[in-house]
């Protein structure tokens, strides 16, 4: 008899695994089909380990600065074999992570390649070639992320707010429905989804103005919601502040000069509109005004919020002021 579960999650990303822990929390018995990899695109090849090579980047750039900080390093080389070997390890270590968390939340894993069959039914394949007993289920979810050419009759999916694809029970989330393609998007789309297939009251559909964009360059780049180009193009009337990583202490401190935090404010009400920031730690930064963002913050909500100092985020808090003709470290 084929296995019947409330939910049925076909791709096990940052989409996909998140949205099955969300539904085990929630009483629903859900499984988790997967033909490679426990965490997609994102653990196994994309945001981690990427960030691995890039620590290692890091380090050795300090390291050839090392004289500017009062330290000798000479001769600092690289064995290439050796970064890829522990940007790997990280990426295992962190898929195991994800197997263990299925485990947690009693998610039934299914190691195979997932068709849709119509009707709530999954036909899988294992890895080599066997066929497993159908899959059913009330819901299904597609999270195959944007290599999901494969999935037969499904190109491109179309989802509504809730991630319905209009067909009764049948839903889609992260990379597989278009931009942006991040996986903060997708894991928050899979919790939305399933929150409103288990009727949770108070769900809200995604916030496209504030999602974060995160560019890990040299120095990063890092923004949420719309640019000050974007704003004025509808018309409103806005405040701009700019504080430059130049005239903050911690920066100094650091040796990471270069950058500037830029604030975009609608000038009647206050609302900050958008937030860029341009230099050192801009990708942990920016979070703050995510926040102040998503609660609908204006000026002087951010204007009474206290930065700790010495740190960079009080170029945040000078940008705001800035914007206000209040900027007091310039
Ligand atoms: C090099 C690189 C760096 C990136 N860096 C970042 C970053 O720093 N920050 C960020 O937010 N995003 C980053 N991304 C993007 C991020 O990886 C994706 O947005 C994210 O992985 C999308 O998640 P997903 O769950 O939609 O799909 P995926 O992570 O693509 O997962 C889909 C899963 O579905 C499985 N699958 C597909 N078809 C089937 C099927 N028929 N049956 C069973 N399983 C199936 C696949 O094997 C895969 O494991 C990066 C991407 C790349 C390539």
């Amino acid at each position: 008899m084929a296995p019947t579960f409330d939910l049925a999650i076909i791709g096990a990303g940052p989409g996909g695994y998140v949205a099955a822990i969300r539904a085990s929390q929630l009483g629903m018995n859900t499984a988790i089909i997967e033909r490679e990899h426990l965490g997609g695109i994102c653990l196994n090849w994309g945001c981690i380990p990427t960030k691995a090579l890039l620590r290692t980047s890091d380090l050795y750039t300090a390291m050839r600065r090392a004289s500017e900080f009062g330290l000798a390093a000479d001769n600092v080389r690289f064995d290439l074999a050796r970064v890829v070997e522990r940007s790997r390890k990280v990426a295992e270590w962190l898929s195991n992570g994800i197997a263990y968390l299925m485990r947690k939340n009693k998610v039934t894993v299914i190691d195979g390649t997932a068709s849709l069959k119509g009707n709530g039914a999954i036909a899988v394949t294992g890895k080599d070639g066997q066929r497993f007993p159908n899959v059913e289920a009330k819901h299904i979810i597609i999270a195959t992320g944007a290599r999901a050419r494969t999935l037969p009759g499904l190109e491109p999916v179309v989802v509504d707010e809730w991630c319905r694809t209009g067909a009764p029970g049948l839903y889609a989330i992260g990379d597989v429905v278009g931009p942006p393609w991040l996986a903060h998007k997708a894991s928050h789309e899979g919790v939305l989804c399933v929150e409103k297939i288990a009727g949770v009251e108070g769900v809200h559909p995604l916030n496209k103005t504030a999602i974060p964009a995160c560019t890990y360059s040299s120095p990063q780049v890092a923004s949420v919601g719309l640019t000050e180009e974007e704003a004025r193009a509808s018309g409103r009337e806005l405040k701009i502040g700019r504080f430059p990583y130049s005239a903050n202490g911690k920066a100094i401190a650091l040796g990471e000069t270069e950058g500037l935090v830029k604030t975009v404010f609608h000038a009647q009400s206050g609302a900050l509109i958008g937030a860029h920031i341009f230099g050192a730690e801009a990708t942990e930064l920016i979070q703050g005004f995510v926040i102040a963002k998503t609660l609908e913050t204006t000026e002087a909500e951010l204007i009474a919020a206290i930065f700790p100092h010495p740190t960079l985020s009080e170029i945040m808090g000078e940008s705001v002021l800035d914007a206000f003709g209040r900027a007091l470290h310039i």
